[in-house]
């Protein structure tokens, strides 16, 4: 089967899709839908890699919900033993919008860093969280020197977003609520084009509030993309699987 289309970021392993997981799947591969399921707990870590190793479709990616960053030297050695079954670390990231202790603030940043620096080493791409904090990641991961970086849902300022894209060679990946977000929707037009990712961070971020969310609604995304930079839908399909294959270059090398 030809894969032409990546969900750069979801969450399969979540209880969500405890039912239907199996059929969860099987649409997106009828779809031609690849997906990147993040586990962000430790708790979810195992169940993670299961289900990609089960799925020839589902890659997987270990990080940390900010709110739990005490964690991070237990992911760090996670991702050491289970190197070969991982394409990235995240996400990981800051979350000032549910953390607004400034002591706990500077945690979730130490133990970023410690991210960002563990995956300098190990090469992997970063899939970064950062809510009511766009810019701080930004500067943390400029200052840190990280390189692969994939900012996932952004809700900073479009012209942080540009800059990152264009200077310093970021990703972003716009998700599936573009339809029904006006920050989304301008942060597609501030990006350079070679930067764009699609995700649909699955359950969440639906195209309809409140609605669960699952990676075959991902042409959703692209749709309003194309629309957005009036591009054709199937040349703008093609744009982003290649910027995501340009970052996520085990995927590219599995194909
Ligand atoms: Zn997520």
């Amino acid at each position: 089967m030809n894969m032409c289309m990546i969900d750069t970021h979801c969450h399969l392993e979540q209880d969500d899709f405890v039912v239907d997981l199996n059929e969860v799947i099987q649409r997106a591969q009828e779809g031609g839908i690849c997906c990147i399921s993040s586990g962000i707990a430790p708790s979810d870590w195992e169940r993670t890699l299961s289900i990609s190793k089960a799925a020839s479709n589902v890659y997987a990616s270990i990080g940390l919900d900010p709110m739990q960053s005490e964690f991070t030297g237990e992911m760090i050695n996670f991702i050491r033993t289970h190197r070969s079954e991982i394409i990235a670390v995240g996400e990981v990231g800051l979350d000032y919008y549910r953390e607004r202790d400034h002591s706990q603030r500077n945690l979730q940043e130490r133990n970023f860093v410690s991210a960002i620096h563990f995956a300098i080493e190990t090469g992997l791409p970063l899939q970064i969280h950062s809510r009511s904090a766009g810019k701080r990641c930004l500067e943390i991961l400029e200052k840190n020197g990280a390189s692969s970086v994939h900012m996932h849902a952004f809700d900073g300022r479009a012209s942080f977003a540009r800059v990152a894209s264009r200077e310093l060679d970021y990703y972003f990946s716009i998700p599936t609520s573009v339809v029904r977000s006006p920050q989304k929707q301008k942060l597609v037009k501030a990006l350079d084009i070679e930067r764009i990712l699609v995700e649909t961070d699955s359950p969440v971020l639906s195209a309809v509030r409140g609605t669960r969310n699952e990676p075959s609604n991902l042409p959703i995304a692209i749709k309003e993309i194309a629309r957005i930079l009036r591009r054709d839908e199937e040349e703008m399909q093609q744009i982003i699987l290649e910027n995501t294959l340009n970052l996520y270059r085990n995927i590219a090398s599995s194909r």
